[in-house]
């Protein structure tokens, strides 16, 4: 397949006009901070010292999620939501940098509720990046590797984005993250405003859920109690799993890479798994009795809901510019929600099992 160049090559935007952010520590907001992702971001920067005011409406975020760092002194949180322009505009306020990670994400939710997984995607970045361009203060805007589509691999940065085609609604979420994007490059090439965007791939740790899709959290749960895992499909398709703790380490340093402003960067792991071998790891790990089973799709997914076969990121752009990246072994991360989905779900030893 062509490669063709983009509008938003590093040639082109390389030479941003704003200096580099000062180091840690900022003032940091993180939107959707009480998420996943979020979370592990608040403790990494808080860890480097940096203020952190989380901004989130709590809609898929948990409160919990902040437990480990909730009476620390330079944590506020704030429950409300970025879709709302007040709000955006206040959340500039005293900021030096936006990490935005507001966003609703899953599968399950976007089969199930396309509409609002859509639009407070579009309309949470949309009001973000016009509020931060405003105030002048500096955005990193998570996207996601949804926006690559069935495109070839490893996926590059410049390589065009396949959304696919409007009646199959996965594409909607691809195509709500692609157009904060170009509106967040919009707003650079009109005001100046330093953006950093990071696509996300498959991240999974602690605090992950796997009530609206995620794989391993679910693989895990079903492992320990000794249900079914359930491989949609063959089971062939492939993904490339980062620890959160190593993703939210690229976030804080990109944010305050020279260089990175104006630019993409693929942020996740490289090495390849087949479902149905993350199936047969994670029963090995639990040491559990679990059977194996195949889904079709079909059961699954709406009808034209494609589940993309491979989704590899090329980490060249990332490691020039951080000079590492995610590396963590998956046996090992598995290990880790084992252990600690034994801790949540009581299974110290019982019936699922050997
Ligand atoms: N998947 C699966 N069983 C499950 C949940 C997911 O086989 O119970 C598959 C899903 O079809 C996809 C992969 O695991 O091929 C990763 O799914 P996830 O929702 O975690 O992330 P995605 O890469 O699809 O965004």
């Amino acid at each position: 397949m062509a490669r063709s160049q983009s509008p938003l090559d590093p040639q082109d935007r390389n030479a941003c006009p704003r200096p580099p952010l000062a180091l840690h520590p900022v003032r940091a907001v993180v939107t959707g901070g009480a998420g996943f992702i979020g979370s592990h971001l608040v403790e990494e920067l808080l860890g480097r010292g940096d203020a952190v005011h989380v901004v989130d409406d709590l809609s898929t975020g948990c409160i919990d999620n902040l437990a480990a760092v909730a009476t620390h002194p330079k944590l506020r949180v704030t429950v409300a939501s970025v879709a709302d322009p007040l709000v955006a505009a206040r959340l500039c306020q005293d900021a030096d940098i936006i990490f935005h990670l507001a966003g609703v994400v899953g599968v399950q939710r976007l089969a199930t509720e396309p509409l609002a997984v859509m639009q407070c995607n579009l309309h949470s970045t949309e009001r973000v990046v016009a509020a931060a361009a405003a105030a002048k203060v500096p955005v990193l805007l998570t996207s996601s590797s949804e926006v690559y589509g069935d495109g070839q691999v490893p996926f590059r940065e410049q390589d065009p984005v396949r959304p696919g085609a409007t009646e199959g609604l996965r594409g909607g979420y691809a195509c709500a993250k692609a157009m904060g994007e170009w509106l967040a490059f919009g707003h650079a090439e009109q005001t100046g405003l330093p953006v950093v965007v990071v696509r996300l791939f498959n991240t999974v740790g602690p605090r992950q859920s796997g009530d609206h899709g995620m794989v391993l959290p679910r693989f895990v749960a079903q492992a320990l109690r000794g249900d079914a895992i359930t491989v949609y499909g063959d089971g062939e398709q492939t993904r490339c799993f980062a620890h959160v703790g190593e993703v939210v380490k690229a976030l804080a340093d990109l944010a305050m890479a020279p260089g990175a402003a104006g630019r993409v960067f693929n942020v996740g792991s490289e090495i390849e798994t087949s479902v149905w071998q993350l199936a047969q790891l994670v029963r090995e790990r639990a040491n559990s009795r679990s059977p194996i089973v195949r889904v079709p799709f079909a059961e699954v997914f709406p009808v034209g809901f494609v589940d993309p076969i491979r989704r590899v990121p090329s980490l060249v752009r990332l490691r020039a510019t951080i000079g590492w990246a995610p590396s963590a072994q998956l046996s090992a991360i598995v290990d880790e929600l084992v252990a600690a989905g034994r801790a949540e779900l009581g299974v110290a030893g019982a019936a699922s099992v050997r």
